[in-house]
């Protein structure tokens, strides 16, 4: 080829439309990513499965797509973003994005959607935000919209009937679907009116991405049981058969310590082939998913492709502390978990195994199994009050507020959600009535002493306000007490890996909502634990703490059934009519989940005795106390407790004593 014709064919091609790139292709030459978007920054690179993925949604016979993956270690979030990004620029249409909830869809536009537009040249030029972006009325603040050439985008959360209801879609991005509340407001199932909003367009696309959270119920997973149900598979170096990492499949040696008990060595984890049993190191097992693809076990679906991929596969370097091993990370998480109890172990698997976390309905506990292992706490001998534990840090109260009376719970939390049941009160009286709250003022005010000499003092107070919502207000911001909270508990789990606490709509700073069905089941779980030590809720036997037949009553009054959308959640049971003190306890776990105490450091402050124990402050005198040694545990049988007499007030004996030093 002359020079002449070189020159007239690199003409020619300027005035060539551009070339059609796939969303991959795309994406890789134009996004570039910075340090709020992703932990890798600069020019994108896709992972294979990235890539796949995106190949699967350009396809033209594919109408829907399901991504059922762990939480940012694959890179979930740049699938989305890359499709949606390829659609603005090369086959622009009406497209929604759809979060759970609104605070996700503000945070979802802030950090993962606008952030990568502005460092997006191509993109930069063509998205203009909507000047008068708010929806007026029901669901005011929900919608945030962005033009188009071609189209526009509509950032909407699946609570709001305003996200679903005004305008047709081609493009549908239902992201953390698993999230999904059951109905947008009254407007029932969320996905099934985005979808009726795309039946204009014969060729409309949804793409479902999700990590998968408790199932029956889950939405991924059930949109991913109607799929192809393609899973990242690899091949074994060794015996060349594939190979789909399974938790099974990460093994470490275990040997016995000094006291006995299991030493696990998760720093030399290694990957075991199923097939072979050839053992793989972290640098093997990226090798191996790096070259793996997603292969279907039902091939002759098509149109709706649904890929599974765990965290087993990812490439992101492991923390501090494992010898760069990202599978000793796993293994150490794993047993933390499983040490735990179940709701860590559904964190584990929803996030890093990539699967749903199969909730059953629970067989009873017995009541006799708590009484019985009541346990005499030591107390006093001048005083008759209680010492606390050595492994208790932190002291958290819930107050529930009934028609006649309020009913008060206070717990000293240790590491690993070890409790112990500090004092149950009910408190007779009107609860309008300031001076019925008074006397839980006085309780809550208490100084217990802890064996390392020091005072610990009720850290935190949740007070249920579904009942007398004024009358919990005017406690929390009036009562004299600086640490109170109004919370209200809804139905629901959290997202895995986070709060069940949040702050609720309004931003009131004193008011909080709990989603409670997740710190039931973990309360429910916790109860199970016999050994003292991680996880053991004590109950004292000490008569005037309250801990007695109509406590216990109250405190497994509740199982778990399934609703009518099939998702597992806590109810009273039928022969149950008051429910309080299974209430009290999880606004105590939910408090103290909230406090969010650094264990390792409490622990390390209470190891250190102080030099004038329990000294008083405001100076004080040092008095001296004598433990009295704690009878040790009879069994107890039922016919040997007093018959539940009903609650009468404690006498005012009792209280004073606890209190006068
Ligand atoms: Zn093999």
């Amino acid at each position: 080829m002359d020079r002449i014709t070189a020159i007239i064919n690199a003409s020619l091609e300027l005035l060539e439309p551009p070339v059609r790139l796939s969303s991959a292709d795309w994406s890789e030459q134009n996004i570039t990513l910075t340090s709020s978007v992703s932990s890798r920054t600069g020019r994108l690179r896709l992972y294979p499965w990235q890539r796949a993925a995106c190949d699967f949604a350009d396809s033209p016979d594919v109408s829907s797509l399901v991504l059922m993956w762990p939480s940012q270690a694959l890179g979930k979030t740049l699938v989305l973003q890359s499709i949606l990004g390829h659609s603005i620029v090369q086959n622009p249409a009406p497209s929604l994005i759809l979060q759970p909830t609104v605070d996700m869809s503000e945070s979802f536009a802030k950090t993962k959607f606008f952030p990568v537009i502005n460092a997006t040249p191509e993109l930069k030029g063509l998205i203009k935000l909507e000047a008068d972006n708010r929806l007026q009325g029901q669901g005011a603040n929900s919608v945030l919209t962005t033009r188009f050439p071609g189209g526009f985008c509509v950032i909407g959360s699946a609570g709001s009937e305003a996200s679903l209801r005004s305008f047709s879609c081609k493009l549908l991005l239902f992201d953390e679907v698993s999230l999904y509340d059951p109905s947008a407001g009254t407007g029932g199932d969320p996905i099934t009116l985005a979808l009726r909003r795309s039946e204009t367009f014969a060729d409309s696309k949804s793409i479902y991405a999700s990590t998968p959270a408790i199932n029956p119920g889950c939405r991924i997973s059930m949109e991913y049981e109607d799929s192809s149900k393609h899973r990242w598979t690899c091949t074994c170096p060794n015996c060349a058969l594939p190979w789909v990492f399974a938790w099974a499949d990460v093994r470490w040696d275990k040997s016995v310590g000094k006291d006995g008990k299991t030493v696990h060595e998760v720093r030399g984890t290694w990957m075991q082939c199923p097939h072979c049993q050839s053992r793989y190191n972290d640098k093997a097992r990226v090798q191996m998913a790096l070259s793996g693809s997603f292969v279907a076990e039902r091939p002759e679906i098509t149109h709706k492709i649904g890929l599974h991929a765990s965290a087993l596969i990812t490439p992101l370097p492991a923390r501090k502390g494992f010898g760069g091993s990202k599978m000793a990370e796993f293994a150490d998480e794993f047993l933390k978990s499983s040490k735990r109890g179940s709701f860590y172990m559904r964190g584990f698997k929803n996030t890093i195994l990539a699967e749903a976390y199969e909730v059953e309905e629970e067989k009873d506990i017995p009541i006799e199994t708590l009484l019985n292992r009541r346990e005499t706490y030591p107390t006093f001998e001048e005083t008759g009050e209680p010492i606390l534990h050595e492994r208790a840090g932190l002291i958290t109260a819930a107050i529930d507020i009934q028609q006649s009376r309020l009913e008060m719970e206070i717990v000293a939390h240790g590491a690993n959600n070890e409790t112990w049941g500090l004092l149950y009160h009910v408190e007779r009286g009107n609860p309008d009535l300031p001076a019925t709250w008074e006397n839980l003022k006085q309780l809550l005010l208490k100084q217990y002493r802890h064996p390392s000499g020091r005072l610990l003092t009720v850290y935190l107070v949740f007070v249920d306000c579904a009942y007398k919502p004024d009358a919990a207000y005017r406690f929390a911001r009036r009562g004299g007490l600086y640490n109170v909270m109004c919370t209200r508990g809804t139905s629901g789990y959290a997202p895995a890996g986070q709060m069940s606490v949040s702050k609720s709509v309004g931003n009131n700073e004193r008011m909080l909502l709990i989603r409670v069905d997740g710190v039931k089941n973990s309360l429910y779980d916790l109860l199970q634990v016999e050994q003292p030590g991680s996880g053991y809720q004590h109950f004292p036997l000490n008569h005037e703490l309250g801990y007695d037949e109509y406590y216990f009553s109250t405190l497994l009054s509740e199982k778990v059934k399934l609703n009518a959308s099939g998702r597992p959640t806590w109810v009273k049971k039928a022969s149950q009519s008051r429910n309080e003190g299974w209430d009290l306890r999880v606004y105590n776990m939910a408090a103290c989940e909230f406090a969010n105490p650094n264990w390792a450091a409490v622990e390390k402050t209470h190891a250190q005795a102080v030099a004038n124990p329990w000294n008083e402050p405001k100076g004080g005198t040092v008095r001296e106390y004598t433990i009295k040694a704690p009878a040790p545990n009879a069994p107890i049988s039922l016919l040997d407790m007093p018959k539940p007499q009903p609650r009468r007030q404690p006498k005012s004996g009792f209280v004073s004593s606890l209190f006068e030093n």
